[in-house]
């Protein structure tokens, strides 16, 4: 039996070294917080999610996507509140000049602590934000005596808050009037084509709309990988549903997306929800699904109640009426056929799924081999039905007209799922590489395939290997896709 270990730095190096991921720009020396994925990474990122694409729209009855634009008017954001409170509370250490998310510094210091009095300092500091007292917040970084990690020295500022939009300018004059920002969330590319979707796709509550893209966030402290970046990728959806029933729908997605977390096989012993104590200002109940990355539990997706605000507020702003008729509640003699919907947000962040997923099935493997020498690998149990390389092709030899035959089998496959030929090296070295790009099925053409038109397919995670008929290759790879 091998010996597994898992370890993070060790996931980052093998991330860069295998196309998965590269710091952007690194030719000039990289720049913080921003990413490029490589050709493995962009294709695990497109699956993952167009798995949650599928099982968003495709496999429900009343869920629609779009694809909004990542500019929007300037005024999306006065009423969405973003421009006024999008903000994180700062704190600058005088001495290093190095600026700290306080919730970041205090929770950090905590980590030093015995269990009591962490979880005593954590729920006093999540109290003090909830109730915006930034006096409150300095001076229990005071009285802990919270030191910089650089310069060492307690000589901090005061705190203060600083909004995480980007701006930018349309157009060709400079000026504040032609100010617009990337987008902080998706979200409201969703809200302000509610009315567009509902009439044109004649959509009844309760629906919702679906969409993934780009979103900009201007991290002060941007750290832990892929975790937190300046520009990154949602999953967002916005279920639109009766004043009221907002309790009753909050409950059903929180475990839906639980559910879905799991069937991507990401253990439930590595879940847990964390329930909001300061709530963001569009939300009447939150919380975090919250999964046990190697840096510890962390939000990797948010669940948000967001009553009427933002429906209200762009109805407010734009001065059109922004409201649903529901026939079924008219024709049950009810009031308030005509309402302004309430909303809950599912919301993803795609890098930290991806994350998740890598940092599952990055293993380190060691064990004895029979004449009692070590053998080891680097292997990547990413799931099959969403691993970037599903079939790998490898004639033995180059010779013989194995490859003929290699390249017929990836010609028969290529148009079913992506494939991967290679003939050069040892067939073990090429084995190893697989496993550590994730590649689940290794076919192995060989003399005998010539003979009996069989080959041997080898699985990535118990490295198991089997004869089996070439023109069954296609078919099992398919049934184990699923
Ligand atoms: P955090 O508390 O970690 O800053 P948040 O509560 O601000 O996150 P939301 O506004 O709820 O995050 O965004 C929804 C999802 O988008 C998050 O659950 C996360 O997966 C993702 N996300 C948010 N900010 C970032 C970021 N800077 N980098 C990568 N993903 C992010």
């Amino acid at each position: 039996m091998a010996n597994e270990t898992n370890n993070f730095q060790e996931l980052i190096s093998h991330c860069k070294e295998y196309g998965y991921i590269f710091q952007s720009s690194e030719l000039y020396d990289g720049l913080a917080a921003v990413y490029d994925y490589g050709q493995m990474g962009s294709q695990l990122k497109k699956n993952i999610r167009d798995y949650w694409w599928k099982s968003m729209t495709q496999l429900q009855e009343n869920i629609v996507g779009i694809d909004a634009a990542i500019f929007m008017h300037p005024t999306v954001w006065k009423a969405s509140g973003h421009v006024d409170s999008f903000s994180d509370p700062m704190i600058d250490n005088k001495d290093s000049n190095k600026r700290y998310r306080v919730d970041h510094l205090i929770e950090e210091y905590a980590e030093t602590l015995d269990t009591q009095a962490r979880d005593s300092l954590i729920a006093t500091m999540e109290k003090l934000l909830a109730a915006d007292d930034m006096v409150g917040v300095k001076q229990l970084i005071d009285e802990n005596k919270i030191k910089c990690s650089v310069s060492k020295t307690s000589n901090w500022t005061e705190v203060r808050q600083f909004n995480l939009m980007f701006d930018t300018q349309i157009g060709s004059i400079a000026g504040e009037s032609d100010k617009i920002y990337l987008r902080p969330e998706t979200a409201q590319g969703i809200f302000v084509n509610f009315l567009n979707v509902q009439k044109t796709g004649r959509m009844k509550i309760p629906f919702g709309i679906a969409q993934t893209g780009k979103a900009f966030r201007n991290e002060i402290v941007a750290r832990q990988f892929i975790f937190r970046m300046r520009e990154f990728e949602q999953m967002e959806m916005q279920f639109f549903i009766r004043p009221g029933t907002q309790k009753q729908w909050y409950d059903y997605w929180k475990e839906e997306r639980l559910k879905w977390h799991e069937s991507l096989g990401i253990p439930a012993s590595k879940l847990r929800f964390h329930d909001h104590v300061k709530l963001a200002h569009y939300a009447d109940a939150a919380l975090d699904i919250e999964f046990e990355f190697p840096f510890g539990f962390k939000e990797l997706e948010g669940i948000h109640s967001r009553t009427d605000y933002d429906l209200t507020r762009h109805a407010t702003f734009s001065k059109k009426k922004i409201q649903y008729f529901d026939n079924e509640l008219n024709e049950e003699g009810k009031p308030f056929g005509n309402y302004t919907p309430y909303v809950i947000e599912t919301s993803v962040g795609l890098d930290r799924l991806f994350l998740t997923i890598m940092s599952l099935a990055y293993t380190e493997e060691k064990w004895l081999k029979e004449d009692g020498s070590d053998d080891s690998r680097v292997v990547l149990k990413i799931p099959a039905m969403i691993a970037p390389t599903k079939l790998a092709i490898l004639p033995l030899v180059k010779k013989d007209g194995l490859p003929e035959i290699a390249k017929e089998l990836m010609n028969e496959c290529k148009g079913s799922f992506m494939c991967f030929y290679e003939e050069k090296d040892a067939i073990g070295k090429r084995y190893r590489r697989m496993d550590a790009i994730g590649t689940p099925f290794c076919v192995t053409i060989d003399h005998q395939t010539k003979e009996d038109n069989t080959v041997t397919i080898r699985y990535r995670d118990d490295m198991r290997q089997e004869r089996i008929l070439l023109k069954d290759v296609k078919k099992l790879v398919l049934e184990k896709l699923i």
